[in-house]
């Protein structure tokens, strides 16, 4: 079967995410644009992703991310096939986040909600920083618990790898490459044909409500698992990223 999915939302809890990005909302809408697959990604926090599950119950599959900034200011997009996996991410990386406060005033305010749009609390440390860990690291220890990496929106000029480094080391073990919603699928693997040894997708990356699904990528898959997934990014048995759809 063919999937849509768009995996690379905000919500509430990043900073620069709309208040109106609940978990509720970013469902509703992603049902609207028919998405099979989405997943939160906020900024180096897991906080909203139980509000999520709660909110999603059956109607869509979902996978549980984190949006990574590593200490060289590159976004790697981290995805979970279960939120206690991510959770765990998120409290592992929590220790590595510097203890500087969030400015509300200047950054937004960072909100954990419930599936029911209620507030539970204010994340008080920034969020919107980098842990002091490097790309590497950060691969290796989302490897290690069952997530896959990819380099969040390549094509834009900051926090990408490719704006802080200037290229893609060729010895990187990333899952794949995100490229951002400003540029096609097609486009891309022509631009970056040098990087095409490895899977493109692309995502929303949404902050604001009506975004959610501007961009996604179809995947050739059997069933809506992260294992498929895994599969697919892989390009294993016969699944796939649809580079055409
Ligand atoms: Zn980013
Ligand atoms: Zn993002």
């Amino acid at each position: 079967m063919y999937l849509k999915a768009d995996l690379h939302i905000h919500s509430v809890l990043s900073p620069c995410g709309g208040l109106d990005m609940s978990p509720a909302a970013i469902v509703k809408k992603a049902l609207e644009k028919k998405m099979d697959i989405i997943a939160l990604a906020d900024h180096n926090s897991a906080g909203n992703l139980k509000a999520l599950e709660d909110a999603a119950l059956e109607k869509i599959a979902l996978f549980f991310g984190l949006e990574i900034q590593s200490a060289s200011e590159t976004h790697l997009l981290t995805l979970f096939g279960n939120r206690e996996k991510a959770e765990a991410m998120g409290d592992f990386l929590y220790s590595y986040l510097p203890d500087i406060p969030n400015n509300p005033e200047y950054f937004g305010d960072q909100v954990v909600v419930d599936a029911e749009d209620r507030i539970i609390k204010m994340e008080d440390k920034l969020l919107l920083q980098s842990v002091e860990m490097e790309m590497e690291e950060i691969i290796e220890e989302v490897h290690g618990r069952g997530g896959v990496v990819l380099f969040s929106h390549i094509d834009r000029d900051s926090y990408s790898v490719i704006s802080q480094l200037g290229f893609i080391p060729s010895d990187s073990k990333i899952d794949g490459i995100e490229i951002s919603r400003h540029l096609s699928l097609e486009q891309a693997r022509k631009k970056y044909a040098r990087y095409g040894h490895w899977p493109f997708v692309t995502n929303s990356d949404a902050h604001l409500l009506e975004d959610v699904g501007c961009a996604f990528t179809t995947y050739k898959m059997q069933t809506p698992s992260f294992e498929e997934f895994r599969m697919a990014l892989q390009g294993r048995e016969g699944r796939g990223v649809c580079y055409d759809a």
